[in-house]
């Protein structure tokens, strides 16, 4: 590899592939920019689950409404549990 007649270091260094091939190693391929798998690996422009895929909504549990909900709630409960350290 480092013998090769260009510089191939910075195309070397892209993030890699990395999917389990049936050969049982890794994939070498350079990862679709973006993504983290090469384009014959589900890289590919199109593939993927669209975005809030509701077909594979289980209980939302970890939807982006229901993390932001329990961020309020928490910030909330700080500022009442520092507002009560203040008044001792
Ligand atoms: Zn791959």
């Amino acid at each position: 590899m480092s013998n090769h007649i260009r510089n191939t270091a910075p195309m070397l260094a892209s993030p890699r592939c990395g999917a389990k091939t049936r050969c049982g190693g890794a994939c070498r391929s350079r990862a679709v920019h973006g993504k983290k798998r090469c384009r014959v690996h589900g890289g590919a422009q199109g593939s993927g689950a669209p975005r809030a895929n509701q077909n594979a909504r289980k209980h939302g549990l970890f939807t982006r409404d229901a993390i932001a909900e329990r961020r309020q709630v928490r910030e909330l409960l700080e500022e009442a549990r520092k507002l009560l350290e203040g008044m001792k």
